[in-house]
């Protein structure tokens, strides 16, 4: 069995250390990756502490992961050694159920998540990109277009996806008002995404510190919301919300600021339940949403887009070693925008 180096976590809230283990012997559908980058995204944060209550130890974070074919199985037929390919949030799916067809897969029960999950039919846990190499399912690898460098490739691997997703579901383009709630990963993507397809943009940041980098990215406008006139002054005037927060926050008082049949979409996802009011929604017929990632297809299909748009992640490169001081810097909001992790420092 090929043997992996990476860094896991022993237990909740463990910190990061070196970490050898076995991926799987590749099947004729599998294509083997050496890993070269890995986006650090908020959600390793919350599994390495268990803050949604179902992770499995030892865990290896990563499903930002770019890298490049070293081998491919018998049947492969859409990837060759060389080709520079992605792996997102998951690695498997439901095989069975009759929805299979439908490119929602990330929504089925049967999900093989990258990290965190069981191998299929085993009892070995999946173990995510913090590591120097992976196996995957031909059919649930992406394929990055060859003008987008790798590193800042990565993040859009989940952060790109789970803009992406959203804003394609709910028609952000011309003509639509769009709010992005924080501007860290997954909000500094989605200000360049919402801006790429015509949408009018404005960053909700607790302070105005990142505003000149915010209207760079394609915001039109910027706003504290540690400014209770931000919610006065933009009461009412958004189609779409979509909300990145990885904290408590008053949910209430952001769909305010939605139109009539506005709709505010919950991506980041607090470790506590948030409480709304039914009146933040009966009076305007406002709607109240999810979304979770994206297809393999959209995922395909969003890094088409990043391609011919020229978009990626701006990215802050770390070694592997400092991944544990990069954890701190993003639980406090110390990140612009994104921590990737350089696989050549593994050594
Ligand atoms: P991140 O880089 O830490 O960004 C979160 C941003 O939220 C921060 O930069 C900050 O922006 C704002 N924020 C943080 N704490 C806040 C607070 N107490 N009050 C108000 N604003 C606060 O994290 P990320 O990687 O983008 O991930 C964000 C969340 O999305 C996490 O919960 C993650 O697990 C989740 N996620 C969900 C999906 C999905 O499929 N739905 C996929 C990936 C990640 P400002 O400094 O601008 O205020
Ligand atoms: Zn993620």
């Amino acid at each position: 069995m090929p043997v992996a180096k990476g860094y896991a976590a022993a237990a909740a809230k463990a910190s990061l250390a070196p970490f050898t283990f076995q991926r799987r012997e590749p099947n004729d559908d599998d294509v083997v990756i050496a890993i070269r980058y890995c986006g650090i995204c908020h959600s390793d944060i919350h599994m390495v502490d268990n803050g949604w209550g179902n992770s499995v130890f030892p865990l290896v974070p990563g499903h930002e992961i770019a890298g490049v074919v070293t081998a491919v199985g018998s049947k492969v037929t859409k990837f060759k050694p060389g080709d520079h390919v992605g792996v997102g949030c998951f690695v498997d799916s439901c095989t069975t159920c009759a929805q299979r067809d439908v490119d929602h897969e990330q929504y089925l029960p049967g999900l093989v998540l990258t990290y965190s999950s069981f191998e299929p039919g085993s009892t070995t846990p999946t173990y995510g990109g913090y590591s120097d190499s992976i196996v995957v399912k031909e059919g649930y690898v992406l394929s990055i277009p060859d003008n987008l460098p790798l590193d800042a490739a990565a993040p859009l691997l989940c952060a790109g996806i789970t803009l992406y997703s959203p804003l394609r579901h709910w028609q952000a383009g011309p003509g639509k008002k769009v709010a992005i709630v924080g501007m860290g990963g997954l909000g500094h993507m989605g200000v360049k995404l919402a801006h790429a397809m015509g949408a009018e943009v404005t960053v909700l940041s607790q302070s105005l510190a990142k505003r000149e980098d915010g209207l760079k990215l394609g915001a039109s406008h910027y706003y504290a919301t540690s400014d209770a006139a931000t919610f006065t002054t933009l009461a009412g005037q958004f189609d779409l919300i979509v909300c990145t927060v990885s904290s408590t926050i008053d949910w209430n008082a952001y769909l305010s600021l939605l139109k009539v049949d506005g709709t505010f979409v919950v991506v980041g996802a607090p470790e506590q339940p948030v409480p709304v009011h039914a009146f933040a929604l009966i009076p305007h017929r406002r709607t109240l949403a999810g979304s979770m990632i994206g297809s393999i297809k959209e995922t395909q299909e969003m890094l088409d887009f990043c391609g011919e748009k020229n978009i990626v992640a701006d990215i802050e490169t770390i070694a592997m070693a400092d991944v544990n001081e990069a954890y701190q810097r993003i639980a406090a909001s110390d990140v612009r925008y994104r921590f990737v992790i350089d696989m050549a420092t593994l050594g």
